[in-house]
């Protein structure tokens, strides 16, 4: 293969080694970040596009900008592929990432102070689900709920009374380290008994839902939010779906002659961002379309088989799980029970080439810091390749780690360990790396 990134590699030096590095690690470990996976090159080319020089401020056909005749054609192309995929009645694909896309959200339907009702951070919603720190908690009141703390699972009736007590303005239903499918629909009756906005926030488990194995929020939401990278290997950019019509436009917006539509794309811009990143929206096009494809839609039913076939083997060897399994791509590694905490094993991982990240569990008693989980997840062991019985291969390095970070022998042990991830990442194909 020809040489990768040769001007950068002349002309610098040390931004190139990084790259290098970088290329080197994402070759050698286990990335079982649960939102992450591996973009193909096609998208790696759209974005090292020459449209990242381009601004178009504004929509295609009406842009600030002249010079937007292929701008228009690209933004117009995703647009249209986007609600093919989804099945969508609109779709603004400009957000630069998941959280610009969930604020913009909050803007087309909700008015600062608005009741909202999410899931905590802690308890596997998103920052942009009304958590104190971030913009969606100081500007909005969050309702929180919920997983049971014993089972794991969303218990639909204590949201159908929580929303009945509170009335939130809108409910999210998109949860970041959940290992149950959502119930849309469920999430719908509720929401329409109270009047509020159904927002699902699919960025997790995008790809899960094209393949067939999770339903399909659309059909059932006002808006469905979205990344394009994590499971579904586009650049890193957001992309919100949402009827045209506003069903409450009488309720709550009788004065404004904007629908949902437009005040999505309102929401976007001009009111939070400026221009589109072109060069991410011509990248998505292509993913989007990718998306469409047999062999994309088999990657999406592979996470879910890999996911559970790993969740078999890891308890087989010991490790307990939140829910005893999984029907998606997360695991959660349950460390409520042991001395060492979720960071004790998510750093030892690390020393041995197995990339997760720690996490609040159900029922934690652990601050966040620390935490009694450990979440890991299956879309870049899928994209490398991997089936079912590679899981038993993975499944035994995380238990030889637990079972170190136990005994507190981790850094005899952790070379070995790492040799052998590092030798047996060699012998997949990893796309956009290879
Ligand atoms: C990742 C994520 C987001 C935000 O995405 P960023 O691109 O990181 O801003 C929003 N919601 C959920 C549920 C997520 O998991």
């Amino acid at each position: 293969m020809a040489e990768r990134f040769p001007h950068l590699k002349n002309s610098d030096p040390e931004v190139y080694d990084l790259i290098q590095k970088q290329i080197e690690f994402e070759s050698t470990t286990l990335k079982m970040i649960a939102s992450e996976s591996f973009a193909p090159y096609e998208v790696m080319e759209a974005q090292g596009s020459p449209f990242t020089n381009k601004y178009a401020e504004g929509y295609p056909g009406a842009r600030y900008y002249e010079g937007n005749e292929f701008a228009d054609q690209i933004e117009n192309l995703a647009r249209e592929r986007g609600k093919k995929l989804f099945g969508a009645e609109h779709i603004n694909v400009q957000p630069y990432s998941g959280s610009p896309a969930n604020n913009a959200v909050y803007r087309a339907i909700a008015k600062p102070g608005d009741k909202i009702m999410g899931m905590p951070v802690s308890q596997s919603g998103h920052l942009t689900h009304g958590w104190k720190v971030s913009f969606s908690g100081m500007d909005y009141t969050q309702v929180p709920f919920g997983p049971d703390p014993v089972t794991g699972k969303i218990d639909m009736d204590q949201v159908r009374q929580i929303a009945l007590a509170e009335r939130p303005r809108m409910i999210w239903a998109g949860t970041s380290a959940y290992t149950y499918k959502l119930d849309y629909a469920a999430f719908a009756d509720i929401a329409r008994e109270v009047d509020a906005y159904l927002v699902a926030d699919i960025a997790h488990i995008n790809a899960l839902i094209i393949a067939g194995v999770h339903p399909d929020p659309v059909p059932h939401c006002d808006i469905v939010s979205s990344t394009s990278h994590k499971m579904l290997r586009g650049p890193r950019a957001g992309f919100i779906l949402s009827k045209i019509e506003d069903r409450y436009q009488q309720k709550y917006y009788a004065e404004s002659k904007f629908n949902l539509a437009q005040r999505v794309d309102r929401a976007v811009f001009p009111c939070l961002q400026g221009g589109p990143h072109m060069h991410a929206i011509a990248a998505m096009a292509f993913a989007f379309g990718y998306a469409m494809t047999d062999e994309f839609k088999e990657y999406g039913r592979q996470i879910l088989k890999n996911a559970q076939a790993l969740g078999g083997y890891l308890q087989q060897r010991g490790v307990a799980l939140i829910g005893g399994g999984t029907e998606t791509h997360i695991l959660l590694l349950d460390f409520r029970k042991e001395e060492y905490t979720g960071k004790d094993v998510s750093q030892a991982m690390a020393k041995c080439g197995i990339i997760g990240n720690f996490n609040m569990v159900p029922g934690d008693t652990r601050k966040p810091f620390t935490t009694s989980g450990v979440r890991l997840g299956t879309p870049s062991l899928t994209a490398m390749g991997m089936k079912e019985a590679d899981m038993e291969k993975v499944a035994d390095f995380i238990s030889r780690v637990c079972q170190a970070v136990k005994n507190q022998n981790i850094d005899d042990v952790a070379p070995g360990i790492r040799g052998e991830v590092a030798e047996f990442c060699r012998s997949f194909t990893i796309p956009g790396l290879a």
